[in-house]
């Protein structure tokens, strides 16, 4: 079986699925012959009965009863006859069938008026979770994971995938979610393919090949399509030590207009990927992954000793890191902020900061501290007027000023801010008087100016960052920046693709931050680019009306 998605992060990874528990669990009604699911079925409900038991002598009294009453539930002849005929008669999956026939029990004890019974309904969620767990042979947490499988999931969040343990990951399959997710956003820093927004069913133990560039999956294929994955892989492989020669080499164009190559990190684990693929210093730190999965903000000490590593790394190449951008997609659990109807158009990002003055301070000062070890530069994100910059700033220096009275020593760091509203870039000549440099996020521009949610599979197709209204807002934003006399750079993923450097390069872009995998490859197209074609090209692209008109124009110079 073929299925298709979006590929998000290129590469051929083959191995076992694993099904991953999702809130709303994801099951499969497709099952395997009714036999061998009645089989599978009696296995759990038996490793439910030892689970059940174990348990019981662990726990206080009271509870003991609860978990007695689970375990006659699993010997009621009902339950079993009931699923095994589902399994027979539909050809259903062991836990759709499971789910199918508990879910009636639970609508059952949920009608009665009796509190008591009615309370019961509980326990049989509880116990179907615990049946379909053992079906799945789910694994709740990240960190537990079996070597080497591929995540199949509905959606993973940044910070699950944050947790994830790495080295056992061959692949990712996610049935939701767009190219500009944080998860994949982070599977493409990890060098991890992946494939998202697929539709289509996957069971735990099916053999996956999947190919993260053209998004195509292949569910148990033959032994033909593994080895033509097999040479696809190897030639992958090929390519990657050919890129290897460009270590150490000038990022410029053949008519030497030098361009900086920087990389986007969102954890100091990331720092191996940024020194192995020779980025030129970092665009972007995403610093809201340090503040995830766990109880508590981390503390100045804490940050300062991150910034200070990861400067200390980099050995006085330029070092942008973002001050904190929480929301949309990344939510942090202890902050205890309410659920919102439009989170990306929410309390996010410097709003957040300004609002929550305390956490922002103690990370401008870790920041500022941390400055004496490298070239720490200092970014906001998400702004939208010159009046949040302003108070943004006057932070800024009330940290500066606090710092100085203690007699704590603190560099000079240049200030920027993230261009990935439209407010900002129709307003980056005002906003340009007030920094260093402007950093574009096209990740949040494109989907701000068009209106279409990054996260959303169903419009992936709307999602174009070639657009005309999106060009023209980075046209404007580099245009504005020069003029006041500053630096632009790009960090939204349009800076890594191979369409868009040529057009970037074209309207002047200064520093194109990217995944570390994809510095070399930029590397090597840029050094094959001429400055004065690349701009007869820009005449051309100006003149053009639709998104597909600019790629198609582009692909044909190849
Ligand atoms: C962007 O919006 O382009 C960006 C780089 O920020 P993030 O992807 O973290 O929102
Ligand atoms: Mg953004």
């Amino acid at each position: 079986m073929i299925l298709e998605g979006t590929g998000v992060s290129s590469g051929i990874s083959m191995g076992k699925a694993l099904v991953l528990e999702d809130e709303n669990i994801a099951i499969s009604k497709r099952g395997r012959e009714p036999v061998e699911e009645i089989a599978r079925f009696k296995d759990a409900l038996g490793l439910a009965k030892e689970q059940l038991n174990t348990l019981k002598e662990k726990v206080a009294e009271e509870q003991r009863g609860i978990l007695e009453a689970q375990v006659m539930m699993l010997e009621d002849p009902l339950l079993l006859n009931q699923v095994e005929s589902g399994i027979r008669e539909q050809s259903v999956s062991a836990e759709f069938a499971v789910e199918q026939v508990m879910d009636s029990f639970i609508t059952l004890f949920e009608g009665m008026t009796d509190e008591y019974m009615k309370e019961r309904s509980l326990d049989v969620i509880d116990l179907k979770k615990r049946l379909i767990k053992n079906l799945i042979g789910l694994v709740s947490s990240l960190n537990i994971l079996p070597d080497d499988v591929i995540i199949v999931a509905d959606d993973l969040t940044p910070s699950h995938t944050a947790e994830m343990d790495r080295e056992k990951v061959l692949g990712f399959v996610l049935f939701r979610g767009g190219k500009t997710s944080h998860t994949a956003i982070m599977a493409r820093s990890l060098q991890i393919p992946a494939v998202v927004g697929v539709s289509g069913e996957i069971m735990t133990g099916d053999f996956l090949a999947i190919d993260g560039a053209s998004g195509v999956i292949y569910v148990n294929p033959d032994e033909e399509t593994i080895e033509i994955m097999k040479e696809r892989r190897k030639a992958i492989q090929e390519r990657k030590l050919h890129l290897e020669k460009l270590k150490g080499v000038s990022t410029e164009t053949l008519d030497g207009k030098r361009v900086e190559l920087v990389a986007n990190i969102g954890s100091i684990e990331d720092l191996e990927y940024v020194v192995k693929n020779d980025a030129e210093g970092i665009g972007l730190f995403r610093t809201e992954f340090l503040f995830m999965n766990r109880d508590t903000a981390p503390d100045e000490e804490e940050q300062y000793k991150v910034y200070k590593e990861i400067l200390k790394t980099m050995a006085g190449k330029p070092v942008v890191v973002r001050t904190l951008d929480i929301g949309g997609d990344k939510d942090i659990s202890y902050l205890d902020l309410p659920k919102e109807m439009n989170p990306f158009l929410g309390y996010r990002g410097i709003r957040l900061c300004l609002g929550e003055t305390d956490l922002f301070k103690t990370q401008l000062r870790a920041l500022l501290r941390s400055s004496i070890y490298g070239n720490l530069k200092i970014m906001y994100p998400m702004i939208a007027s010159l009046t949040e910059l302003q108070k943004a700033n006057g932070i800024l220096k009330e940290v500066r000023e606090e710092l100085s009275l203690q007699g704590l020593p603190f560099g000079e760091v240049e200030v920027g801010i993230m261009i990935e509203t439209p407010a900002a870039a129709l307003i980056s000549d005002v906003l340009a008087r007030e920094v260093d440099f402007f950093s574009i996020g096209t990740n949040d521009l494109t989907q701000y100016t068009l209106a279409v949610d990054r996260l959303n599979e169903r419009i992936t197709s709307l999602y174009d960052s070639f657009h005309p209204a999106v060009l023209s807002l980075v046209e404007t934003t580099i245009k504005n920046g020069h003029a006041n006399g500053i630096w632009v750079g790009m960090c939204g993923e349009a800076a890594g693709d191979r369409r868009m450097i040529p057009i970037l390069l074209a309207m002047g872009l200064d520093e194109f931050s990217m995944n570390p995998s994809d510095i070399l490859p930029a590397r090597e197209l840029i050094r094959s680019l001429k400055r004065d074609e690349l701009e007869k090209l820009l005449v051309k692209i100006r003149g053009l009306s639709t998104g597909e008109e600019v790629r198609k124009l582009i692909d044909g110079l190849h």
